[in-house]
């Protein structure tokens, strides 16, 4: 394994880490403040602006591998771009590179017919519209997607959508255009995974109800946000199923790769940026007569901060390799290995930087705190750590067996 990026890659990582340097880190404070003002659910003119010339600059819909609608990027090219995105969460989007569109705009180029691909992929990879998927339901298990208890059910030319469903992310942003709802055509099909389907629903078709948006550890993530939905005899035409009836699981599998080993990247990113904190803050404080910086448990903490991070970058990237080279499905095992480890790894980092802030650690002056809880919740967001641990023992022990 070459461990070196490529030329490319590397003139990739020059470019976006200078666009950060002046227009995201700088702007920072103003995002806030454009979160803070008025109405919890709006577009950002910070964002939209910022936008426009991350599109002019060809900083653009990185994300999208095997496609000639992307940049042409492979995963493992992405990776280190993605990890540069994540030192700021609100920047994915700028980039048009935000969850969940890009594993909702993968799933349309790989599952969606040309007249999905017209209607919905090319405004999305526009960023004129944002998109939802809602899978997960407040009554069942939804870890095992199995449970799931959202009907659709067909009537002529249409199916009609009812269910409940819950932590639908961007769900309440003003510029949501549809909503990508899991659930079941065919509840009694002898094969559990051949139940599921998943169809187009726009969000102004009549029946739909955003409930109430959800908060993490407190934050409602505005404008973003994450709602509950009821679907109430929502009625949609049947071309708006996707690739046909049965095959939920199928896309499913599909959209979980790649759309959310990003998570793991960005988690770096934010790790990293943690680590810089705490390093920058312990050589300029002092307590009891010594800088933090020359504390043994500080020396202690940022060692094994670099050890893990290093670590958890070079997991992911050979994830993104496998990805590539051999799919996402053979490389399932390292796609659990990733999603494990980056959170777990970035919650410990992110955990020491605050601890060494004390409590202006947990407050809103630094961006620790908010990026822990955004970290935190990849714990079980992507499938919970247990439901990976036991997918990469089962296949340790195949071996065996
Ligand atoms: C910030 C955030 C954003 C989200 N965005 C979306 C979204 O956009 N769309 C969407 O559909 N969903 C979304 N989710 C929901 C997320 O996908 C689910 O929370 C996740 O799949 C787990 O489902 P559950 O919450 O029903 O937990 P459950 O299935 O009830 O599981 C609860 C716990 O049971 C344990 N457990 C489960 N299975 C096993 C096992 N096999 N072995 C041992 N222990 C086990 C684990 O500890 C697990 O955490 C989001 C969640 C968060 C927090």
């Amino acid at each position: 394994m070459n461990f070196e990026y490529s030329d490319k890659t590397k003139a990739l990582v020059a470019r976006v880490s200078a666009f950060m340097d002046e227009h995201i880190y700088p702007n920072e404070q103003r995002h806030a403040r454009e979160v803070a003002q008025g109405e919890r659910w709006k577009v950002l003119p910070v964002v939209q602006e910022l936008k426009a010339v991350a599109k002019a600059q060809g900083l653009w819909n990185l994300f999208l591998p095997e496609s000639a609608r992307g940049a042409g990027l492979t995963n493992l090219e992405y990776a280190p771009l993605c990890e540069v995105m994540g030192r700021v969460l609100w920047s994915a989007e700028v980039f048009n590179c935000a969850a969940p569109d890009t594993g909702n705009m993968e799933l349309l180029e790989r599952y969606g017919s040309a007249e999905h691909k017209q209607r919905w992929l090319e405004p999305l990879l526009a960023g004129e519209i944002r998109s939802c998927f809602a899978m997960t339901e407040p009554d069942v298990a939804s870890s095992d997607a199995t449970n799931i208890e959202c009907s659709i059910t067909r009537d002529g030319d249409e199916y009609v959508i009812d269910g409940r469903k819950w932590w639908s992310s961007g769900a309440v942003d003003p510029r949501c255009a549809l909503f990508i709802v899991m659930g079941k055509t065919d509840p009694n099909h002898p094969d559990r995974h051949r139940q599921q389907s998943m169809i187009i629903v726009p969000r102004d078709t009549p029946g739909v109800t955003v409930v109430r948006p959800l908060t993490v550890f407190g934050y409602d993530d505005a404008p973003h946000g994450h709602a509950e939905l009821i679907f109430d005899k929502v009625r949609v035409p049947a071309s708006n199923l996707l690739l046909g009836e049965g095959r939920g699981f199928e896309i499913a599998q599909g959209r979980l790769g790649p759309g959310r080993i990003h998570h793991c990247m960005r988690a770096i990113g934010m790790a990293e940026r943690a680590l810089e904190f705490m390093c920058k803050r312990s050589v300029q404080r002092e307590a009891f007569g010594k800088r933090l910086a020359e504390q043994g448990v500080t020396l202690e903490r940022i060692a094994q901060s670099r050890i893990l991070i290093d670590q958890a970058r070079l997991l992911v990237l050979k994830a993104a390799d496998m990805m590539d080279r051999v799919g996402n499905k053979a490389a399932l095992k390292e796609i659990g290995m990733i999603k494990v480890a980056a959170p777990a790894m970035a919650c410990q980092v992110i955990d020491w930087a605050m601890q060494l802030h004390g409590a202006g650690g947990l407050s809103s002056d630094f961006p620790l705190a908010y990026d822990y809880a955004q970290v935190r919740t990849l714990r079980f967001a992507d499938g919970p750590d247990e439901v990976h641990r036991n997918q990469i023992a089962k296949l340790e022990l195949a071996r065996y067996r």
